[in-house]
């Protein structure tokens, strides 16, 4: 097997600027940001970590991540450019219901705010109703 750690990864929080660093994340290998806790997955490594289901939440915890909906209005708004290639991602709006605003690189991968990725996995617990959704707006899903 080859030796990540022989390859730079130059990846940037877009938020931050401050190198983005692998790390395992339910198996996952995914980059993540020391600083504000942000995520950038490759595209199907979101799909992977939710398949894993490792996280478990009890109610009061879903209760708790779900209800930060509110206080993501306060996060950024503004559109990140890709760590990856430095193009500016798309935003996809979640749900109606719940305030999340996943940024995606059509060609990269998808990029999570401060707290999103728990988010996501606690309402791909909730519902998988939400969950195909979720993957479906990110063109995950197909069929
Ligand atoms: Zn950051
Ligand atoms: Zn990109």
């Amino acid at each position: 097997m080859p030796n990540p750690s022989s390859k730079t990864h130059e990846s940037q929080c877009p938020r931050c600027r401050l190198p983005l660093r692998r790390i395992d994340y339910e198996g996952v290998a995914a980059d993540m940001c020391e600083s504000c806790w942000g995520f950038f997955l490759e595209t199907g490594e979101l799909e992977q970590i939710l398949s894993e289901k490792a996280l478990h939440f009890t109610e009061e915890e879903k209760a708790r991540i779900l209800d930060i909906r509110t206080a993501s209005k306060f996060g950024p708004s503004a559109p990140a450019p890709c760590p990856k290639c430095g193009h500016v991602m798309e935003r996809i709006h979640y749900d109606a219901e719940v305030h999340l605003l996943i940024d995606k690189c059509v060609e990269d991968g998808i990029w999570l705010d401060t707290g999103e990725i728990k988010k996501v996995q606690a309402l791909a617990e909730k519902s998988m109703s939400l969950h195909q959704l979720l993957l479906r707006k990110l063109g995950l899903f197909k069929n």
